[in-house]
């Protein structure tokens, strides 16, 4: 093997002539475009190599001296990390919000990176800021439907933005949270508002005892990580219960007015559009009412659920969604777009200039710099991902997607309710739903004794994680767990199978798969022998 050199003539063809197309690097380019699905399948092989043993790959903590041709890299990054990659793309894989996407991203993706556009200043992304504009006008036009006179004076003025374009769902919330926190705690008279002066001096100014935000258990982890870098603290995050998945508005307003009655400052309300766990969708109108009579910011996660927004049939569920001051959406999620773009919108077109930002050098005064109101700095031009989505699926394309992904979880959790061997946990409202092994022997068993429902409920975790983890490793499927409050149980916590069915590629026959192996591996655990053996004693003894 030829070794490369360090030299300015080497580090020269690296910027500007690829190796030529025998190249692998080029090679692995010409598959991947050829037929993706077959490099993956080819390529993401090892998918039960322990995480020790890939770390094994990783171990070196220097960097390397000397250069290296593309080529040989290539090789090196096919086989360690592409062979141990997840497929994301696989049917099969249906316990996360991430899928599979629409082929055109790839080139897109290509191009994306020749152009190589930073959108923090117009000076560096000249036709990509006005696109982005018009995305986040599209997608405030869904949300809030406001009139052609709003946008037409909005939707390029240097003066406003409607909303911001960033990496995520948590970016996006912690940047609404950012609004609102200094919108309510503005600049009045000698005192220069919470931005300038810090939160500290802002509360003492106002005569507020503290400052929290409401949501529901089911909240994002986002949010807690909203509350700490705004400086209200993680504790000042409040999560109400919510037995039925939901936040009841209630619940809400009478934990909102005792905060009030000390004199603490309800910052937000967050109602949830598809929670991360179970799909449901807050109450939103109603918890529009109670933000109302609390005098506080509205915010509504919609990370996952916004999408649902395209469907004629089901958009309904969202209703109240237009009175929030503030929504998030993730277009890495239902909108099948690569990871890295979330959204965050404002009602109120004045509302992100709480938020804005001058510096000399760029955002100067009267520029169209989104930089100025985002959290963010240097920024691709994802939105591009998202304006080639939405015209090449349309809205109509859009609402086929989200109407057969809700269809599809309706249909596997009538299949489960049909198993005598499984139990749903959570209906679907979007197309998330949670279920559990429940051996059918062990059902009545768990409803005639109440004394021995812990035990046995403590031994169906065992069971749920067992089969979760031995699938996954087994490389064909994979759904994930988490542990959930049902108001089935009196509230008790139990382990959960999770599925995600957003990937349109996953067909029925791919789901009665999926449960078929779950029994099958359910049957050979130690779980399943010991729930046998305590059904037999409870049953005989009687
Ligand atoms: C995914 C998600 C987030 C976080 O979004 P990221 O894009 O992962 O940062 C926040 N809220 C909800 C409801 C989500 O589903």
């Amino acid at each position: 093997m030829n070794k490369a050199r360090a030299s300015m003539e080497h580090l020269y063809r690296v910027f500007t002539a690829p190796e030529g197309r025998e190249s692998k690097l080029a090679q692995i380019e010409q598959h991947l475009s050829a037929n993706l699905a077959d490099f993956l399948s080819r390529h993401v092989v090892a998918s039960n190599t322990s995480l020790e043993d890939i770390e094994h790959h990783f171990a070196d903590f220097t960097v390397p001296e000397e250069p290296q041709f593309v080529s040989d890299h290539a090789e090196i990054l096919l086989e360690k990390l592409v062979a141990n990659s997840v497929n994301t793309y696989s049917p099969q894989f249906i316990g996360h919000m991430t899928s599979a996407l629409p082929y055109f991203h790839l080139p897109l993706a290509k191009l994306l990176v020749g152009l190589n556009q930073n959108l923090v200043k117009i000076e560096t992304s000249k036709a990509f800021t006005p696109l982005e504009r018009q995305v986040l006008g599209m997608i405030h036009q869904l949300v809030y439907g406001h009139n052609e006179h709003f946008y037409r004076a909005h939707l390029h003025s240097a003066n406003y933005s409607l909303g911001a374009f960033c990496s995520g769902g948590t970016i996006a919330n912690i940047s609404a949270l950012w609004v609102a926190r200094n919108q309510a705690l503005p600049p009045k008279g000698s005192f220069r508002g919470v931005s300038q002066s810090g939160l500290h001096a802002a509360l003492k100014h106002y005569g507020y005892e503290d400052m929290v935000i409401l949501t529901s258990k089911r909240g994002h982890y986002s949010l807690s990580k909203a509350a700490d870098v705004l400086g209200l603290g993680r504790h000042n995050l409040i999560t109400l219960p919510c037995p039925d998945q939901t936040l009841d508005p209630q619940l809400a307003l009478q934990k909102g007015l005792e905060l009030q009655q000390q004199g603490i400052k309800v910052l937000a309300i967050v109602g949830i559009a598809g929670t991360t766990e179970t799909g449901h969708i807050d109450p939103l109108d109603e918890l529009a009412d109670v933000a109302q009579q609390l005098g506080c910011h509205f915010h509504v996660d919609a990370a996952w659920g916004g999408a649902t927004l395209f469907s004629q049939k089901y958009r309904s569920l969202l209703k109240g969604i237009e009175r929030a001051d503030s929504v998030t959406l993730d277009a890495h999620k239902q909108m099948y777009v690569p990871m890295g773009a979330g959204m965050v919108l404002f009602k109120d077109a004045n509302a992100s200039n709480a938020v804005r930002h001058h510096a000399e050098y760029i955002l100067r005064e009267g520029s169209k710099d989104l930089g100025a109101s985002t959290l963010e700095g240097s920024r691709n031009g994802m939105a591009m991902m998202l304006y080639a989505s939405m015209h090449i699926f349309g809205r109509q394309g859009y609402q086929l997607l989200i109407d057969q992904s809700i269809e599809k979880a309706h249909y596997f959790a009538d299949l489960i309710s049909q198993q005598p061997d499984f139990e749903l946990i959570t209906k679907p409202t979007l197309c998330l739903l949670t279920y559990r092994v429940r051996p059918d022997f062990i059902k009545e068993v768990l409803s005639r004794f109440p004394d021995k429902r812990d035990e046995i409920n403590q031994l169906l975790d065992n069971l749920t994680v067992a089969v979760q983890k031995r699938q996954r490793e087994a490389g064909k499927s994979f759904v994930s767990r988490t542990r959930l409050a049902t108001g089935k149980y009196h509230q008790q916590v139990v382990t959960v199978f999770r599925v995600v069915l957003a990937n349109p590629l996953t067909t029925a026959e791919h789901l009665n798969d999926i449960l078929h192996e779950q029994l099958h591996i359910a049957r050979q655990t130690q779980s399943w022998t010991r729930l046998q053996n305590l059904a037999n004693q409870l049953t005989t003894s009687v």
